[in-house]
C-alpha cells in the first residue's frame, strides 16, 4: 500500500484537481489511499463561518455563499456540460451544513468549530472522487471520521491508535484507490473532531502507519524540503535525503512544509516519507528515512514570526533559582504559551514565546507580581540547523537587531527585532 496526501494548494481549483488526477494515473489503480485537504483556503473561510455563527449570525449566509460559489466554479470547470449532474450532489452537502447550523445550539466554540470546518474536506474529497470516477478511475470515497477515532479535545484531538488502526484496516480496500479526508476524525459519540490546523499530513501518516504502507508521499507546491522556506529565504537548496530525527527537529523548529506530528508514526515503522512536487511529479523530491542526517549537508534556515520575548529579573536583585523558574513555567503553562527558547543568568530569565491564544497581557500581569518584566512583542525567531559562520552572518545581515542568541553544537537561534 501507498498513501498520498494532497494539500489545499494542490486542489485549489479545477486545474489542480485535473493535475491530481494526472498524477494518480501514473500509478497502479489499486493499493493507494489518497488523503486530501480542503480546497485552497477553504478552512480559513470555514473559520469565518464559525465566527459568524457566534458573533454575526446575520452574515453567516454570505460567508457560506462565497464558499459555495468557489466549489460550484470548480464543478463547472471540471464537468462542463455534465455539471448539472453534480451540482445537486454539492447542494446536498450544503444542505447538510445548513441543517447542522440550524439545529446546533451549543455554546462550545471548539465543538462547533469542528462540526463546521470539516465540511471543507468533505466538499473537496467529494468533488475529487466524482471527478476521478467521471474520468474512469475506480475509486472508493471513505469518510475518515468512520476510521480516525479520537478523544473529544475539539480542534486538537488526540488519536486513539488502537481503534483507528482496526477501523482503517477494515475500511480500506487494497484493490482500489481510496479517497479520504485529511484533518478530520470523530470522538466516541461520533461527533466530528479535527487534528489541528495543517493536520492533513498527520492523517497521511496515520493511514500509512495503520496499513503498514510501503511509503507515504505528500505532494506540495515546492520541489521538496528545501534548506529554508523559499518564500522567505533565497536561494534555497533541495534536501535530497533527511533522517527521521533531523526531519523531526526541522519540523519542531518550524519548517512548516511537514506537520510536526507526521514523522513519529512513520519513524516507528520506518516507513519512508517522500515530499514531492505536484507541479513536477517526475522530480525525485525529498525522502525522509533511515540513514543520512542530511544530504546535502547544508545549513537549514527557519523563521518563526510574531514571537514575544520576555526579559524577567528579580525585583530585589536576588538570584533566580528553581523556585522562581517553576513559578514562571507554571504561569506559561496556565496561559497556554508555547515556549520557543529560554535563557537564564544569575538574576535574569529570558523566554521567547508564541502567544497563540492571545493571553499575553494576562501572563505579564501575573509575572509582574514577582518580577520586573520587559516585553518585546512582534519579534522573530531565526533557527539555523548545522550552522556555519557564513550562515550566521547571513541571518544577522537580514534579520535585524539581535535581542538574544543561543547555540548548541547543531543549532543556532536568534531572536531578532526587524
Ligand atoms: P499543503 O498544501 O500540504 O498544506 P503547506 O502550505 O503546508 O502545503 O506546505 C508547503 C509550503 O511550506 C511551501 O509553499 C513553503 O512556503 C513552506 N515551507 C516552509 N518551510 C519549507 C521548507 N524548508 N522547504 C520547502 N517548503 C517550505
Ligand atoms: N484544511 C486544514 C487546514 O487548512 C488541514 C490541512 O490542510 O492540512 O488547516
Ligand atoms: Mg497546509
Amino acid at each position: 500500500m501507498k498513501v498520498f496526501k494532497f494539500g489545499g494548494a494542490s486542489v485549489k481549483d479545477a486545474d489542480g484537481i485535473k493535475n491530481l488526477a494526472s498524477i494518480l494515473k501514473r500509478y497502479p489503480s489499486s493499493g493507494l489511499v489518497v488523503v486530501i485537504s480542503a480546497m485552497g483556503k477553504t478552512t480559513n473561510a470555514m473559520e469565518a463561518v464559525v465566527e459568524a455563527y457566534f458573533k454575526d449570525p446575520q452574515n453567516r449566509p454570505n460567508h457560506i455563499q462565497a464558499i459555495r460559489e468557489q466549489h460550484i466554479e470548480a464543478i463547472e470547470a471540471l464537468f462542463e456540460d455534465k455539471a448539472a449532474v453534480y451540482l445537486p450532489k454539492l447542494q446536498a452537502i450544503f444542505e447538510e451544513l445548513h441543517t447542522l447550523l440550524e439545529r446546533s445550539k451549543s455554546p462550545n466554540h471548539s465543538f462547533i468549530y469542528d462540526q463546521i470546518v470539516c465540511f471543507g474536506e468533505i466538499l473537496s474529497t467529494s468533488i475529487v472522487s466524482w471527478y476521478l470516477d467521471f474520468i474512469g478511475l475506480d475509486v472508493d470515497w471513505l469518510d475518515a471520521r468512520s476510521c480516525v477515532k479520537t478523544d473529544d479535545y475539539y480542534r486538537n484531538a488526540n488519536l486513539d491508535w488502537e481503534q483507528t488502526q482496526a477501523h482503517i484496516r477494515k475500511a480500506v480496500d487494497p484493490n482500489k484507490i481510496t479517497i479520504t479526508q485529511g484533518f478530520i476524525g470523530s470522538d466516541s459519540n461520533n461527533f466530528t473532531t479535527t487534528l489541528g490546523r495543517e493536520g492533513s499530513d498527520y492523517t497521511a501518516a496515520i493511514f500509512g502507519y495503520s496499513l503498514n504502507a510501503a511509503e507515504v508521499a505528500i505532494w506540495k507546491d515546492v520541489p521538496g524540503v528545501m534548506n529554508g522556506d523559499p518564500r522567505v529565504f533565497q536561494p534555497t537548496t533541495l534536501l535530497e535525503t533527511i533522517s527521521y530525527r533531523e526531519a523531526i527537529e526541522l519540523a519542531y523548529y518550524g519548517a512548516s512544509v511537514i506537520h510536526p506530528k507526521t514523522l513519529q508514526p512513520l519513524q516507528r515503522k520506518e516507513i519512508p516519507l517522500f515530499v514531492k512536487s505536484f507541479k513536477d511529479p517526475e522530480a525525485p523530491g525529498t525522502v525522509v528515512g533511515r540513514g543520512h542526517v542530511l544530504e546535502p549537508m547544508v545549513p537549514c534556515y527557519i523563521l518563526k514570526k510574531n514571537q514575544t520575548l520576555l526579559h524577567l529579573s528579580t525585583i530585589d536583585f536576588s538570584f533566580i533559582v528553581e523556585d522562581n523558574i517553576s513559578e514562571i513555567f507554571k504561569l506559561l503553562h496556565q496561559t497556554q504559551m508555547r515556549v520557543e527558547l529560554i535563557q537564564n543568568s544569575a538574576i535574569s530569565f529570558s523566554v521567547c514565546v508564541y502567544n497563540k491564544y492571545d493571553r499575553l497581557d494576562e501572563l505579564v500581569q501575573q509575572l509582574r507580581n514577582s518580577f520586573k518584566v520587559e516585553v518585546h512583542d512582534q519579534v522573530s525567531l531565526y533557527t539555523i540547523r548545522h550552522y556555519s559562520d557564513a550562515a550566521i552572518a547571513y541571518i544577522k545581515e537580514h534579520g535585524g537587531q539581535v535581542m538574544l542568541e543561543q547555540k548548541t553544537p547543531e543549532t543556532a537561534q536568534f531572536v531578532m527585532q526587524a
